[in-house]
């Protein structure tokens, strides 16, 4: 099933007024084809070839692609010309979707903020944090991703991100994941509102939590007044198995952002879930009724998306199905890969997995992977992802760890589909290890990068 990349036609237009850099990034890659239609975890091509969705687009599709009572609450709502927008009423479905959205929680979280994506989500954390607390500093965990605007991007410690978009926010500081002496020695000082985390770290290359991690990170918090804020937007709404990670881990948090797989997949949405006391201690009065809030936050549409998604989550047992179908990718990967001695590990929660190469050995591979990591250090982990697409699988390597492959699929993903990805992957990580032509490949990818 080997792909080949016609380069999508609209591609001109979208290179001379949107952002050549990545059309060329995806010719490079030879990932640069035209989707025709995409349903369940099928991405179709204008050729008819079929690829299979292992990225979700980040964790988006947990759902599936197009999922059909997604798609047909959003063509009702659109049918009946309600409110959509109006910035004036009390929206008749944001309501419901924030209960919803509690109970599933649990955690004494009883309030939600809508908005319109992650990136949002981090923002109202930081603003009602400081707002409830009446401190300004942000602790945040190293190599975590929370998103693109400066005050997400000032929770984050690779500078790749925020170099010269600075100045960042004031009062950041960023400690180890994992590391429980470190925290308390900050949240000692008293300075800080908030610990942002993510309860596995997603882009960081699937990093779990150690044992207690949460549960004494919560505890902590706690004791110094500073709320813990869970940055949910790649492992909720079941990706890892639960409705939201921190159940695996018995932690509540006082907020908890959710976003990406909310609305199916169709609509922007975001919610930020907190404690009542947290909610009202911005909205404290008639004059600050409206004192945060956002355009397109409860706009029909996203709302009725979420309704469908919550929807299809539970009737389709989607949790359960994580679950059990993530233990069996990361079995099969173990069984097929653990051979080759530059795999290091397989790991992740439901269908949230990350497979973690390392540098090799044997004379004959570390020669031109240390030439690859002298050229950039991504280009090795690219050329796995290429090496996938080839084979008919759409995957990524970590944002913030170049040497992790990300399989995340939506959660309808099949068996049958596991299986194929399986062995494709072995595939890829054989000819790494015994094909020279894998190696010289890259490079003169590398070379025809240089020159564009
Ligand atoms: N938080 C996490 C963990 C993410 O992975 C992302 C995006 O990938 C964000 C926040 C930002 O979300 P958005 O892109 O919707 O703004």
């Amino acid at each position: 099933m080997a792909v080949s990349a016609v380069t999508a036609p609209f591609s001109a237009l979208y290179a001379d007024h949107v952002n050549p850099q990545w059309v060329h990034l995806l010719n490079l890659l030879e990932m640069n084809v035209s989707y025709q239609r995409c349903e369940n975890a099928e991405l179709i091509t204008s050729e008819g070839t079929r690829i299979i969705d292992f990225l979700s687009g980040y964790c988006v599709h947990n759902t599936g692609h197009n999922h059909a009572h997604i798609v047909q609450a959003l063509q009702d709502e659109l049918g009946r010309c309600g409110p959509a927008m109006l910035q004036s009423h009390v929206s008749e479905t944001a309501g419901e979707l924030a209960r919803r959205l509690c109970e599933k929680a649990g955690c004494e979280l009883t309030k939600v903020f809508f908005c319109s994506s992650g990136s949002e989500g981090v923002e109202a954390a930081i603003k009602f944090s400081r707002a409830h607390t009446g401190r300004s500093g942000l602790l945040y965990a190293q190599k975590a991703f929370h998103g693109w605007t400066c005050g997400a991007l000032s929770l984050m410690g690779d500078s790749f991100w925020s170099a010269r978009f600075g100045p960042m926010l004031p009062g950041t500081q960023g400690i180890p994941f994992n590391d429980l002496n470190q925290l308390e020695q900050r949240l000692a000082t008293r300075e800080f509102s908030a610990f942002v985390v993510e309860p596995i770290q997603s882009e960081a290359g699937v990093i779990l939590p150690a044992g207690e991690y949460l549960a004494k990170a919560r505890d902590l918090c706690e004791r110094y007044g500073t709320l813990l804020v869970l940055d949910e937007v790649q492992t909720g709404l079941y990706r890892t198995g639960a409705f939201l990670a921190a159940h695996h881990y018995r932690v509540k948090p006082d907020m908890v952002i959710l976003a990406k797989a909310l609305s199916g997949g169709l609509v922007p949405s975001g919610a930020v879930l907190m404690r009542e006391e947290v909610y009202s201690s911005v909205y404290d009065s008639l004059k600050r009724a409206i004192i945060h809030t956002s355009t397109f936050s409860e706009n029909g549409l996203a709302m009725r998306a979420g309704l469908a998604t919550l929807d299809v989550l539970d009737h389709e047992n989607l949790g359960t199905r994580a679950r059990e179908l993530g233990d069996l990718l990361r079995g099969r990967l173990r069984e097929e890969l653990c051979e080759f001695e530059m795999v290091k590990e397989v790991r992740g929660a439901g269908l949230l997995c990350g497979v973690e190469f390392q540098p090799p050995a044997q004379l004959r591979l570390r020669l031109p992977f240390e030439a690859f990591l002298r050229i950039h250090e991504g280009l090795f982990g690219q050329m796995l992802v290429m090496g996938m697409f080839r084979r008919g699988f759409l995957t990524q390597i970590c944002g913030n760890h170049f040497m992790v492959l990300k399989a995340a699929p939506p959660l309808t993903v099949s068996e049958q589909q596991i299986e194929c990805f399986v062995t494709a992957l072995r595939d890829v990580v054989e000819t790494v290890h015994s094909s020279k032509t894998f190696w010289t490949e890259a490079l003169g990818i590398a070379r025809r990068a240089v020159n564009i």
